[in-house]
């Protein structure tokens, strides 16, 4: 008679004897339960030692080891992502300006650029706009405009300070500019594209939060990448965009005023808000600055003193 041992758990124990129940005979001394099938009996020992006994005893013996084995850990493999060359792919690029400037808005732009365009865009040398000129950007932007899809939004200082006062932070700000600015291109345009890309202010999950907090249906199926306008043409131009937009704005605030706004935030643009408070008060702020900056208070300190 063919006899096989297993050393089991409590709980594999448990399990046999759920499913032999049915064929449960007396128990012998010391153990837990016997079981008789044909062809096999299976005694549980409490020490946790099983013995099937009979014909067809490894077999049914082997039914079981599966379990008794510890499990090898599944070998976790480091699968590297082969890198995507989104200069390969019809895109659609993301991107916003005017984020660390106190005076001006805050812009967004999107812009679709088909793969076949993106050779003669290189030659162009659109690259980052921080890299660029706001002269070279002024010439290559409307060149941009005529030639490709694209969509603009802007937010005017004074609502911004009002969205900031309602707790509604600048990343979450960006986050809607960029949802409207995609939401305008989509319906006054039918694309079809391979990728939207968003050059990443934050992650995924916290774009989509956002959303979720406000209340707002986004557009999804964004690809968030850091450094974005490095690696995608689209987002480079999306770039140039958001900074004529922003340049154009500051002209326009320019005008309004009588002479220009210095762009960044630096101590010329502390000293320069400090002339502003002195000649027009503290309110005029809420017309051309982003008042939550430091900048602001450093202005009101100069300006007394
Ligand atoms: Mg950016």
């Amino acid at each position: 008679m063919s006899v096989t041992t297993l050393i089991a758990t409590p709980a594999i124990i448990e399990k046999m004897e759920k499913f032999y129940a049915d064929y449960f005979v007396k128990t012998p001394a010391h153990a837990r339960f016997q079981a008789k099938i044909p062809g096999c009996t299976i005694t549980a020992y409490h020490s946790n030692k099983v013995v099937f006994q009979g014909g067809s005893a490894s077999k049914e013996a082997e039914t079981w080891q599966a379990f008794t084995q510890p499990k090898s850990p599944t070998p976790v493999k480091k699968v590297k992502k082969a890198p995507i060359h989104f200069d390969q792919f019809d895109c659609i690029g993301c991107d916003e300006s005017g984020v660390g400037d106190y005076f001006g808005p805050v812009t967004a732009a999107c812009i679709y650029i088909p793969k076949h365009d993106i050779p003669s865009l290189q030659t162009l040398g659109i690259t980052d706009s921080k890299k660029m000129t706001d002269d070279r950007i002024c010439e290559i932007a409307p060149q941009l405009m005529k030639q490709f899809p694209y969509a603009i939004t802007i937010l005017p200082n004074p609502k911004y300070n009002q969205l900031q006062a309602q707790g509604i932070n600048g990343h979450m700000m960006k986050a809607l500019l960029h949802n409207q600015a995609l939401t305008k291109l989509f319906q006054e345009h039918d694309l079809h594209y391979d990728y939207i890309i968003m050059d990443q202010f934050v992650n995924e999950q916290a774009y989509y939060r956002y959303f979720s907090r406000l209340q707002v249906e986004p557009i999804r199926g964004l690809t968030f990448l850091e450094k974005a306008e490095s690696q995608s043409v689209a987002v480079a131009a999306a770039s140039v965009l958001a900074r004529y937009t922003y340049v154009k704005a500051m002209e326009k605030l320019a005008s309004t005023l009588g002479r220009p706004l210095p762009k960044g935030a630096s101590k010329a643009v502390d000293r320069f808000a400090a002339q502003l408070i002195t000649e027009q008060g503290l309110d005029c702020l809420d017309t051309y600055a982003k008042q939550h900056f430091v900048t602001t208070q450093k202005a009101i300190d100069l300006a007394k003193s």
